[in-house]
Parts: C-alpha cells; sequence; structure tokens
C-alpha cells in the first residue's frame, strides 16, 4: 500500500483545495496520509480533517521550532488527544531552530507521553543526531519506535535508529542530482526498516522554494526507491507499506469509529 508517512494537509495551499489534491493523489494510488501536528493551535483542524476524509490519519505533537508554545497546559491536551491519533509527533531538535535546552525538556515530555500511550513516535531531527539517539535511549523510547521523519544522517546513524525500533523515512531529496547521502541510505539499508513520505508542502531543509511539493508526488519517490533498488515499483511500495503498517500500527485500524 502506497502510504504517506509525512504529509502536512493542514498547511495552505494543500488544505484550501484538500479535496482536490486527495482525488489527485488517490489517483496515482496512495491510500493513507500521516498528518502530523506541529503545534497545539493546529491540532483540532488536524482532527477534523480526518475525520472528514478517508485515509487521513492524525499524529498531536509539538515541532521543535514550536518549543516555546509548549506549555504545561498544552502537555496535558495532548496528553488526552494521545490516543486520538496514530503516533506523536512531530517532536524532535533541530539545530536551527535556537533554544534547544527548551526543545529537549519539549522532546523528552512528549515520548514520556508516547511510553504511556504505547504510540510510536515522528521524530523530526536536523543536525542532531547524536543527542537525538541518546535522549531516545534515555526515555527507553525502544518500547514504542516509530519513525524518523525527512532523515539526513549518515548510514550508520540511521543503524543505530533502526536498532531502537525506528524506521528510516525518505522523501523527495531522492529525487535531486546532487543527493549522496539520501542515495546512499535508499541503497544501503534494509528495505524492510524503509518508508517513504512528501513532507508536502514543506519541500525538505534545501528544495528550490519554487519546486512546490504535492501529495501526489509519492509514487515519483516510490519510483525512484525502485530504481536505486533495481526492484520493481510494486514491490518497494508493498514492502514500504509494510514497514509503515509495523512501526505505526494504528494506521491498518484507524479510523476505528
Ligand atoms: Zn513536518
Amino acid at each position: 500500500m502506497l502510504i504517506d508517512t509525512h504529509c502536512h494537509l493542514d498547511f495552505p495551499p494543500l488544505v484550501d483545495h484538500l479535496e482536490q489534491y486527495l482525488t489527485a493523489a488517490s489517483t496515482a494510488g496512495v491510500r493513507r496520509w500521516i498528518v502530523p501536528g506541529v503545534h497545539p493551535g493546529a491540532w483540532e483542524l488536524i482532527a477534523r480533517l480526518c475525520e472528514q476524509f478517508e485515509g487521513l490519519c492524525p499524529a498531536f505533537g509539538i515541532h521543535p521550532r514550536h518549543a516555546a508554545e509548549g506549555s504545561d497546559r498544552h502537555l496535558i491536551v495532548l496528553e488526552q488527544l494521545a490516543l486520538q491519533g496514530v503516533a506523536i509527533g512531530e517532536t524532535g531538535l533541530d539545530r536551527h531552530c535556537g533554544n534547544l535546552p527548551l526543545q529537549e525538556d519539549l522532546f523528552r515530555r512528549q515520548i514520556r507521553i508516547a511510553v504511556s500511550c504505547q504510540l510510536p513516535l515522528l521524530i523530526h531531527c536536523r543536525d542532531m543526531i547524536g543527542r537525538t539517539l541518546e535522549i531516545l535511549h534515555d526515555e527507553q523510547a525502544g518500547q514504542v519506535g516509530g519513525l524518523m521523519h525527512a532523515y539526513s544522517g549518515s548510514v550508520e546513524s540511521a543503524r543505530e535508529f533502526i536498532k531502537l525500533g525506528f524506521a528510516i523515512s525518505l522523501g523527495e531529496t531522492l529525487m535531486r542530482r546532487n543527493a549522496v547521502r539520501p542515495l546512499r541510505l535508499a541503497r544501503e539499508l534494509p528495505l524492510s526498516w524503509l518508508v517513504m513520505e512528501t513532507d508536502a508542502p514543506d519541500a525538505g531543509p534545501h528544495a528550490e522554494r519554487s519546486a512546490r511539493n504535492r501529495p501526489e508526488m509519492l509514487p515519483g519517490i516510490a519510483g525512484e526507491l525502485a530504481g536505486i533498488r533495481e526492484k520493481a515499483v510494486g514491490e518497494v511500495v508493498l514492502e514500504t507499506g509494510k514497514t509503515a503498517l509495523r512501526v505505526i500500527p494504528k494506521l491498518e485500524t484507524y479510523p476505528c469509529r
């Protein structure tokens, strides 16, 4: 099954023409989307969209960029809301988002919620690989695992995350001509630990702003991965889909109304 493990369908311009974007993606074969929360103000909209549109699965969390918005009150709300989602996130550490002690505190508190609710984690990690690994170990995040969204670290570090039960999520960076590191990840990591994402409408840390990322681009990423692995696209879709369902088990049963 073609699953987009990270897609901000609550962000403009996607949210303004959601039906149109989802139809295009469905036509291209995408069946499930994880819609990660980035700050408390977005949680209600995400919950509503995921009730309204089939195949959308919510996750609630606070992105390191919004660490300042993570008050005690919001963490209590997150605790109450957590089980309505398929995962906790996105959360993590980002060297380029300032106030690292605050980011770390919020990251740890979200991991604790994930562990107490037995929900996997969607991790955002930019240039903070070592510290992220340390904290995941420290907080025993291996009990729940999850995925490393838009992973940009080395193959060696990726293997450490995998040991902890975190799948490696690859996206549009695979489609860039000069993508040396993503190519290595795609080639060398076990396919049983890879998942795919568009991260739409964001286009990753180094993308050209002009190339607007859309949910229907997922099959292109699958095609790229298949080419690198010298496998049929169908096989890559099947394997990465199985991996996504294994690390985020509620993807299979959501919505459980
Ligand atoms: Zn994101």
